[in-house]
């Protein structure tokens, strides 16, 4: 069974997030560091970063990713955007290492005309002067699959594939798949033959043993549209089956995969796709699996649920051991 969590914020302090994530029984967190229109930020205060670490380590077997700025292109070819891009980079892989966050995920970015193959050297460029800048080495970027929108790099698998190949990081890199992103650029996840096809693709031009989170959003534009619009689970043009076959992968079984889906002001949208895909897990073979607009999830507030402890986040749905995330 993966570990099925969510994208959640950090309004009122970072450390939030994971009461946020334990209140939907996840069990995979994915936070942005700051606020995301800033290049510039106040750095994390010594008591800011002890809460998270406090949290941290009451969740310690739930892994956690940050998602780097939407500021940040390291493919930029103005090389103001590009300078600052790369100091940001460097502070975000700092402070990963300092909140004990082991993944930072990064998307490749924008070659704003230059072409993709000199975007992609710029890229692998700028990332390695940024990893070189940062003090510390123990978090493993994971560069994100793009839809391909815009100049937008990252968007087929041999392009991520070059970015691996060409950087020099001197650090542990890998993949963050998501799935409305790779449906929009063209990798299709529909039926069985399609997800076969796909992921024997990932295989052959990047290597699975490189893919070590997901991002699950179904997509509001069509299969190959290159536009990046994400959807409810089950609500999109993807649709159940793909993210069916996607949970219950074996070479997947204890991957994070983590919603990116549209949040209302509560948590109410990540509990309905979060019970939407263990729905699919109990389910392999059967495809009358509950749609998003059927909320059969007992309120927790009301007690109509088990209340998970943070040491068990997944409530019920128990585990044999906790998966070999570092
Ligand atoms: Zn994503
Ligand atoms: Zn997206």
């Amino acid at each position: 069974m993966p570990l099925l969590g969510a994208h959640m914020s950090i309004a009122g302090g970072l450390h939030n997030a994971f009461q946020r994530l334990l209140q939907v029984r996840g069990e995979a967190l994915q936070v942005f560091l700051k606020n995301q229109r800033q290049w510039h930020p106040p750095p994390l205060s010594a008591h800011a970063v002890r809460l998270f670490q406090e949290e941290r380590d009451n969740f310690a077997h739930v892994p956690v990713a940050a998602h780097d700025s939407y500021l940040i292109n390291l493919a930029a070819p103005d090389p103001d955007i590009a300078e600052k891009s790369v100091g940001a980079f460097a502070s975000e892989l700092d402070a990963c290492a300092q909140l004990g966050i082991e993944f930072l995920i990064l998307h490749p970015g924008f070659h704003r005309g230059a072409g993709i193959s000199t975007g992609i050297a710029r890229f692998a460029k700028n990332l390695d002067r940024a990893c070189a800048l940062a003090k510390a080495h123990s978090v493993t970027v994971l560069i994100e699959t793009t839809a391909g929108q815009g100049s937008g790099i990252g968007s087929k698998f041999e392009e991520i594939a070059d970015m691996l190949m060409k950087s020099k990081a001197g650090r542990p890199l890998g993949v963050c798949f998501d799935t409305c992103h790779a449906f929009a650029a063209g990798y299709d996840l529909r039926d069985e033959r399609s997800y076969e096809r796909t992921f024997d693709r990932f295989e052959k031009t990047i290597g699975l043993r490189l893919l070590r989170w997901f991002h699950l959003n179904d997509s509001k534009a069509g299969f190959g549209s290159r536009v990046d619009r994400h959807e409810h689970i089950g609500r999109g043009r993807i649709g159940l089956q793909g993210f069916r076959l996607l949970v219950n992968d074996p070479r997947f079984e204890s991957h994070p995969m983590v919603l990116e889906t549209p949040k209302g002001k509560d948590l109410r949208n990540d509990r309905k796709n979060l019970a939407t895909l263990r729905s699919l897990l109990r389910s392999v073979d059967d495809s009358e699996s509950e749609p998003f607009e059927e909320d059969r999830e007992a309120d927790p507030e009301n007690g109509g649920e088990r209340r998970p402890t943070p040491r068990d986040p997944a409530g019920s749905l128990k585990r044999g051991k906790p998966s070999g995330h570092t």
